[in-house]
């Protein structure tokens, strides 16, 4: 039997005749169709520019150059979060520290920041920027962050790379109404995919200008960007370090064909969670929570075991489900574990509620094509006695 995994694509035959199309073209990489992705990001989302990059990772490390992290800033983070949120500041040379998640939402507590904020004000160690993530595409407090912000003096970039097709406040996830940058993944497992692939969102021409340079070389071709006068009509000048962080034609033309299923998706991995919520209603485990002013993009369906009312450990839970075919995950190893970041001397008992969280999560298999079958044999595995032990 085939493993169910936590998460997959879902790839049609539009999708495939789209990215055929480019490979019949002019143009595998730098032609029209990375721009025409962009377009339809910014148009989606209600921002003023997209800057696609090959990966979330690289556009955030463009995101935090942007901003100009650099040796001797500190950037804070959840942590309760994929590592590439937190290695993009370090990338940049700059220091990085977190903050203690809401018991509620997993995500970054606003309160947590504003008391770590009125202490590092103190001390004169202000972050440069903050990143929180909407975990699972369950949307920030952006509102109290964003305020937060203008009070202390930081940039404030969001990781959405769970929420492309959320809704915050009524407004799509993406608009950086509440911040300079936001950035979005599309990698395989997440909303939408062109393989590996990112974007940097934003509504300010500088940012976006310095994003676009820094993806190709620190290169301009754009005149009143240059140095020198041209030495001709071959010329052009690379004024500061940059990268190759550009995605290709053929990457695009996936994620522009899959950006019409965009909302598709979305209502898929919402009606299945819904279901999964009426699954688990009699199960000791917490199912997620929705604030009534967001809509999640639902990347992931986290639940949190009642250890303390089911006759296994977490890790027996996780066992007989992967045993059994079921591809479960955790989401995600408090950063601050990880040995590069452990060397840096964090304190577990600084971050409460991201270690319990961190001992009774699994994520649930949940993607647009997980049939109804699959959902009921996850729950059931979940639940049912396994050998003579009762999980619940
Ligand atoms: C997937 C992910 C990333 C990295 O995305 P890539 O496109 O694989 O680089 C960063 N942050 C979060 C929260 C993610 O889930």
């Amino acid at each position: 039997m085939a493993m169910i995994p936590y998460g997959r694509q879902d790839i049609s035959e539009a999708d495939i005749e789209a990215v055929v199309k480019v490979l019949r073209s002019d143009f595998l990489t730098q032609g029209p169709v990375v721009p025409a992705f962009e377009k339809a990001l910014a148009g989606y989302c209600g921002a003023r520019y997209a800057a696609a990059a090959t990966s979330a990772t690289s556009a955030l490390h463009l995101a935090c150059l942007a901003l100009d992290v650099g040796v001797g800033d500190v950037v804070w983070t959840t942590p309760i979060t994929f590592v590439a949120t937190a290695n993009c500041a370090v990338y940049c040379g700059a220091s990085v520290d977190f903050v203690d998640i809401d018991p509620q939402s997993y995500n970054l507590s606003v309160e947590r920041l504003a008391e770590k904020l009125d202490r590092a004000e103190k001390s004169g160690k202000l972050p440069k920027v903050v990143i929180p993530v909407h975990l699972c595409g369950q949307p920030c407090d952006m509102a109290g962050i964003h305020a937060l912000g203008q009070k202390y003096g930081f940039k404030i970039i969001e990781d959405a790379s769970h929420a492309l097709g959320g809704r915050y406040k009524g407004e799509p996830i993406g608009n950086c109404r509440y911040s300079d940058i936001t950035v979005f993944s599309f990698h395989p497992v997440k909303i939408i995919t062109s393989g590996e692939g990112g974007a940097a969102m934003t509504n300010d021409l500088a940012l976006f200008g310095k994003i676009a340079r820094l993806r190709s070389h620190g290169i301009t071709r754009d005149a009143s960007e240059m140095i020198s006068a041209a030495d001709g009509p071959w010329y052009y000048e690379q004024i500061e370090l940059g990268y190759n962080y550009r995605l290709t034609d053929l990457q695009a033309a996936l994620g522009l064909s899959q950006m019409q299923r965009l909302d598709e998706f979305v209502t898929k991995r919402q009606s299945l969670a819904a279901r999964y919520g009426e699954l688990l209603k009699d199960f000791p485990a917490i199912t997620p929570w929705q604030h009534a002013d967001s809509y999640s993009a639902m990347h992931l369906y986290v639940v949190r075991l009642r250890l303390d009312e089911i006759k296994a450990s977490h890790r027996e839970v996780f066992e007989r489900l992967r045993v059994n075919g079921i591809g479960v995950n955790l989401h995600y190893i408090p950063v601050y574990h990880h040995p590069y970041y452990a060397r840096q001397g964090f304190n577990a008992t600084d971050f409460p509620e991201a270690e319990r969280y961190y001992s009774e999560a699994i994520s649930l298999p949940l993607f647009p094509a997980l049939t109804q079958d699959q959902q009921l044999e996850v729950v059931r595995l979940l639940g049912t006695p396994i050998g003579h032990q009762t999980i619940f």
